[in-house]
């Protein structure tokens, strides 16, 4: 059976063309780049390449972007060089909504002598900016607000935040995992001072980030020892991974479009059809400002992973809204951070769209959604409690 494949948000296919790009480096030509003989040499050239790819997606300089391992990684490098770089300051702002690379680091760091304070956001996800403004003091050494949600897909003024940030003379920091390659983003014309970016949520394989650090952003290096990225980050390059990055990057440029029209209008078929056909279920988040491929929709009183296996039957893969924490079902943090009630939280499916979806996609789902929903409801002690009570 075929995968109906709408996870993309957790990872996506790698583009036939960014596969094709990678093969040769992993046979013919494995030279270490850095190496002085035309072999390595013409390895370098391609990764010189490839980085101007993904400045070029991001409206940046060659030299400010530093490619990593992960997302994670370059979220962990960005905390890292801020704080580092500004020894005397111990407190750092976030949110209560980030995805846990960048929670479980404040949280730890908040356990070892850092204040932390976490942003919260209302019903719709979106984020208090007084409090956080309220919040910027001279002891802050980094703010960091991701761009947008990877749950409900919200996403956030970080363009706005990062200027008045930037007064306080404050570093910013933007993990925009999920939102490269969705919405357009120039860092000529932007106050935010590094951005984190991931290779597998854009069509380019796992085990290939990148962070953009704006030229003069004080750094300081986490892995030391050779002088691979400018020094920034030691150790023999990722060349194919690189190189892989580098055309999905350009492919990415090429898509946006189609990502913000088709994919936008699949996506909103999707979820018009299911709130129409699925009494007691809505949407989680903020319906406007939102990315154009993700939905997280609420089906009222039953639970998440019961919905995901029936799914699985059919092949359609989505994600839900609780995770698996000390054998019980917890709701996100996430939508507990937005007030989401229990009986909605435990019952959300993620559907995270891709350029790979189509109509004949949307349309088995739509007709296989409202059926599953009504089975599990029909075994549901809440759902029959809700019925009786209305
Ligand atoms: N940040 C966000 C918003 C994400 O969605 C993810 C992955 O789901 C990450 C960071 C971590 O990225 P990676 O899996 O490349 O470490």
């Amino acid at each position: 059976m075929k995968p109906i494949y709408m996870d993309n948000n957790a990872t996506t296919r790698v583009a036939p063309e960014v596969v094709q790009e990678m093969l040769p480096y992993f046979s013919d030509l494995y030279g270490n780049p850095s190496s002085m003989h035309a072999f390595g040499g013409n390895v370098g050239a391609k990764l010189k390449a490839a980085r101007e790819h993904v400045a070029s997606l991001l409206g940046a300089l060659p030299e400010e972007i530093l490619f990593t391992s992960c997302g994670t990684e370059s979220d962990s490098t960005a905390i890292h060089a801020a704080i580092r770089a500004h020894p005397e300051k111990k407190h750092i702002i976030t949110t209560r909504v980030e995805h846990p690379a960048v929670k479980n680091l404040g949280e730890h760091l908040a356990k070892n002598g850092y204040r932390v304070t976490f942003v919260p956001v209302d019903r719709q996800g979106r984020l208090d900016l007084d409090y956080l403004y309220k919040k910027l003091s001279d002891d802050t050494a980094i703010v960091s607000v991701m761009w947008a949600n990877n749950e409900t897909g919200t996403i956030f003024p970080v363009e706005e935040i990062a200027k008045t940030v930037r007064e306080r003379g404050i570093v910013f920091h933007t993990d925009a995992v999920q939102a490269v390659g969705k919405i357009p983003i120039d860092m000529a014309d932007s106050a935010i001072d590094m951005l984190s970016i991931s290779g597998h949520k854009l069509h380019a394989p796992k085990g290939i980030g990148v962070l953009y650090i704006r030229k003069g952003t004080k750094f300081a290096p986490f892995l030391m020892g050779g002088h691979q990225e400018g020094g920034r980050r030691a150790g023999t390059e990722n060349s194919a991974s690189i190189i892989g990055m580098g055309r999905a990057a350009q492919l990415v440029m090429e898509y946006m479009d189609d990502e913000n029209t088709r994919v936008r209008a699949l996506r909103d078929k999707l979820e018009t059809e299911l709130l129409k056909r699925v009494p007691n279920s809505m949407v989680n988040g903020d319906p406007e400002n939102r990315l154009p491929n993700t939905t997280s929709v609420a089906f009222e009183f039953i639970e998440g992973e019961g919905i995901l296996l029936l799914m699985d039957q059919y092949g359609i893969c989505a994600s839900s809204g609780s995770a698996c924490t000390s054998g019980s079902l917890e709701p996100s943090h996430v939508l507990r951070a937005m007030g989401v009630p229990f009986t909605a939280a435990h019952g959300s499916i993620r559907y995270s769209l891709s350029i790979y979806n189509t109509e004949e996609e949307i349309d088995f789902v739509i007709d296989k959604m409202p059926p599953i929903i009504e089975r599990l409801r029909q075994m549901s002690p809440f759902w029959q409690q809700a019925q009786k009570a209305s």
